[in-house]
């Protein structure tokens, strides 16, 4: 008789890392939380069972990093931001984790396609581009850094619209990413904050005799936090990204229930639930609605409630509130918080006013994001008040303190008064939510060291001159997790293998690349790795678009939020440049290339609608005609997002990063190219500048007028008509669009954005048109040098160390937050079965 079977498991099914263990786990969530087995399950069942098994993997490190912080007396990071654009989750925690590899041999032993589970992830789109992203690449640094943090935010039921091309036209679809679950998040309801709108406020005189405000809310909707572990890299730091969602409030209409109205009832259950129904899809523009501000309202209360309860939680007393929290506004969305946390403490807490307003003051600090005029964000003072009475008498009472502060130092000086006052009373009223930030903060930093330095010369100089101390710079990083280890593994493998793995949590140490530059087999595997990026690249193309492109070709990209001041028009001129080159002369030697664009438009945006369309209409016919399409080639990507950004940047040779100088904060899509080994055709504008420096001039292609050059044009009176007429080419081509050309005819089509070319060109197209040829055609010179290109490929990668948001982050702990790391030790907290003690 055989002896029973004694099986000893040595793992535990929830974590352990063998990759039987791992195979059977996954089984194991297939069958108890989707309720399927193999012969049953869809792909998304195998894409929620593996991420349940990550998920447990790391659930023990999220909740000893919660212990350790309620435990524990030292300052946390709240990264306030109505938008977090955190892209895929499961691939970024196998890399931060370290189980990649393992788990991918025991996703494939199942005789399952990884890559299609990695690809089944709908992306979180809460953001509309480089501002929420950065929030993405900030949280990953500090919990990589063990920096105790929060992200708060909103999570929108649809966040950025998915975009198709049809007919060379945008069309917007609704981002349905929740439709499968999203097993990242965990709903805490019991945890939930209820938010005052609308009413009146009222007078009143307290037991204990002292006049007071209380405001009377019409409204109260339900804040629901819903959390998602951000883990370090390789550490035990798992923070918490915490987003509220909005739900009917219980308490509210109880009595429209009893009163037998039930169906308005219902309605406004449902009204409540549109506060986080859907992300605003407008990028370096506000619009005014009043459902934004609602948003913004929304979430800044909920947080500033629930930090305010996890005080009491802690016996810690609220008028020391900004010795535990130092909380950033990533630009003015979340400005709402200042005049909020007074509130709060003046009519909650019941301090007096200069208690109150000195906890402000060293609680906030604020990152601005943009000097364009249409982006600074400003209310009416009707709206605002009928939605935010209470806090519209705050913000009086704040400015009104500080107009008393100006007039002091600047005696009889009205204008100035005007000029800081946060009411612009110009012409209608508005409150200017940039100016609130200034006074609330205790610092306001711009992006990149031009934005930084123009933003004390122009938008803010009024209030530089009154605090010059709150100014400061912090240059924008990306996280080389994501944009490097994750998204590039070949060239991640190729850089480990020559210099080990320091690099990861180090970016400076790139640096010791440089040794290999003139090292002839390492520049032959550069070129390799990037070729066979290119290669994946050239197929997913083929596949999605149906455009066959050569991999050996030169590969310039532009992907980013189609905007005039990114100038995608520039590009495309180039395009057609080109294209009009070789009609005149078919023999001519080029370099061949192609072109790959890439990003939405805001829906209401037409002008950039329209250059979507003229990408398409140009590539349509580039990439026909025999002339040219074995050189050049048009892809415009459709719905450009982090996941198909994951794919982009690895695979360029060349960032176009020719905004307007003077008017992109910083970018930091043109960070994450250089990294894995783009050379730079761009603008002194942004962060652009602070590359160069760090790669070396003659590693960069520079072209275009300075900010300062720009300034003086512009002062001068320009006249696109001089620069246009002035140039064959450049009229040639102009006039070839105009002519229906690249529109079977159709002579209308382009007309908007020619006029706009030729009457005003606020962006300065044509005069930079010129110098931007001349510096492309350098561009095709040094390409046919595959050996000198690949040089300055590697200097590039080598150099990118300053542009790591580990940096970014160490500076804003620094001078900033005053936090310091603080280890989890997950042996602190014995939660596992058997161990835990319940009380
Ligand atoms: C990095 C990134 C951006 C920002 O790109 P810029 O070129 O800096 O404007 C926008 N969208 C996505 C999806 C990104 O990953």
């Amino acid at each position: 008789m055989q002896p029973p079977e004694i099986q000893i498991r040595v793992e535990d099914d929830r974590t352990g890392l063998s990759q039987e263990t791992l195979k059977r786990a996954f089984l194991d969530n297939l069958f108890y939380i989707q309720g399927k087995f193999p012969r049953l399950a869809s792909k998304n069942d195998y894409y929620m069972a593996l991420a349940y098994t990550v998920r447990d993997r790391l659930l023990k490190r999220w909740l000893s990093t919660t212990a350790t912080y309620l435990d524990r007396q030292q300052r946390c990071v709240c990264y306030l931001s109505a938008e977090f654009l955190m892209g895929p989750h499961l691939g970024n925690n196998l890399i931060n984790l370290g189980i990649y590899d393992q788990v991918k041999r025991a996703v494939e032993d199942l005789c399952i396609d990884f890559e299609a589970l990695l690809e089944q992830e709908e992306e979180p789109g809460l953001g509309n581009g480089g501002l929420g992203r950065l929030a993405a690449c900030y949280l990953d640094s500090l919990a990589t850094q063990e920096i105790p943090a929060f992200g708060f935010g909103i999570r929108y039921e649809f966040g950025i619209f998915d975009q198709e091309i049809k007919d060379g036209w945008q069309v917007e679809i609704t981002d349905k990413w929740l439709r499968y679950g999203n097993p990242w998040e965990i709903p805490r309801p019991e945890w939930s904050v209820e938010v005052p709108f609308g009413g009146y406020t009222e007078r009143f005189r307290d037991e204990r005799g002292r006049d007071r405000i209380r405001w009377i809310p019409s409204q109260t909707i339900k804040g629901i936090p819903y959390d998602t572990p951000i883990l370090g890299y390789r550490t035990n730091t798992a923070n918490t990204l915490r987003l509220w969602k909005a739900e009917a409030s219980e308490s509210f209409n109880f009595s429209a229930f009893n009163d037998g109205d039930y169906y308005g009832a219902v309605r406004e259950k449902v009204m409540s639930e549109n506060l986080t129904k859907v992300l605003y899809p407008n990028d370096a523009k506000v619009i005014g609605k009043q459902l934004r501000l609602e948003q913004q309202f929304f979430f800044v209360s909920c947080t500033l409630q629930h930090l305010i309860r996890i005080l009491a939680g802690q016996n810690f007393p609220v008028a020391r509130f900004h010795e535990k929290f130092a909380l950033q506004l990533n630009d003015t969305h979340p400005a709402i918080a200042i005049a909020e946390l007074m509130r709060l403490l003046l009519d909650r807490e019941q301090m007096d006013w200069d208690a109150a307003w000195a906890i402000v003051q060293q609680s906030f600090a604020y990152t601005n994001h943009t000097l364009l005029p249409e982006a600074l964000e400003k209310w009416p003072i009707a709206m605002f008040g009928s939605l935010l009475p209470r806090h519209l008498e705050i913000i009086y009472e704040i400015n009104s303190r500080f107009l008393d502060e100006v007039r002091l130092r600047f005696p009889g000086d009205n204008d100035r008064l005007a000029r800081l006052s946060l009411i612009d009373e110009s012409g209608e009223r508005y409150v200017r939510m940039a100016y609130l930030a200034c006074v609330g903060s205790h610092t306001i930093n711009g992006v990149a060291e031009l934005h930084s330095a123009l933003l004390k010369k122009t938008v803010l100089a009024d209030f530089y001159e009154v605090f010059p101390e709150k100014f400061t710079n912090k240059t924008n990083g990306v996280t080389p997790r994501r944009w490097l280890v994750l998204s590039n593994p070949r060239l991640t493998d190729l850089i480990t293998d020559a210099i080990g793995s320091r690099w990861i949590e180090h970016l400076e140490d790139l640096r010791q690349l440089e040794s290999y530059v003139e090292d002839a087999g390492f520049r032959a595997q550069w070129r390799q790795v990037k070729y066979a990026i290119k290669q994946d690249l050239a197929a997913y193309l083929e596949k999605r678009l149906g455009i066959q492109v050569d991999p050996q070709s030169l590969f310039d990209m532009q992907v980013k939020r189609i905007h005039e001041y990114k100038r995608q028009h520039l590009n495309i001129l180039h395009v057609a440049t080109l294209y009009l080159r070789l009609k005149r002369d078919p023999n001519l030697e080029m370099t061949p290339r192609t072109f790959i664009f890439g990003g939405k438009a805001a829906p209401s945006y037409t002008m950039a609608k329209l250059t979507i369309k003229l990408v398409n209409a140009v590539g349509e016919i580039v990439n026909k005609d025999p002339v040219s399409r074995d050189r050049l080639k048009v892809a415009f990507v459709p719905d450009f997002n982090v996941t198909i950004g994951q794919k982009i940047y690895p695979a360029a040779d060349l960032s176009e990063q020719i905004s307007t100088a003077g008017m992109e904060a910083s970018g930091t899509g043109n960070m994450k190219f250089a990294m894995n080994g783009a050379l730079t055709i761009g603008t002194l504008d942004g962060a652009n500048i602070e590359i160069r420096e760090e790669v070396g001039a003659e590693n960069f292609f520079l072209f275009g007028l300075s900010a300062a050059e720009v300034c003086e044009l512009k002062a001068r009176g320009y006249r696109p008509q001089d620069y246009s007429q002035s140039n064959e080419m450049l009229q040639a081509v102009l006039d070839l669009i105009a002519d229906g050309y690249f529109s079977h005819g159709d002579r209308d089509l382009f007309r908007p954005l020619l006029d706009r070319l030729q009457s005003d060109d606020p962006f300065l197209v044509l005069a930079d048109y010129q110098s931007y040829i001349d510096c492309q055609d350098r561009v095709s010179q040094v390409y046919r040098d595959p050996d000198q290109w690949s040089r300055k490929s590697i200097l590039n990668t080598a150099r990118m160390g300053k542009f790591s948001s580990d940096r970014a982050i160490r500076e804003y702990c620094r001078d900033i937050w005053k936090v310091e790391p603080v280890p989890i030790d997950l042996a602190a907290y014995p939660f596992d079965a058997g161990s835990c003690q319940i009380q």
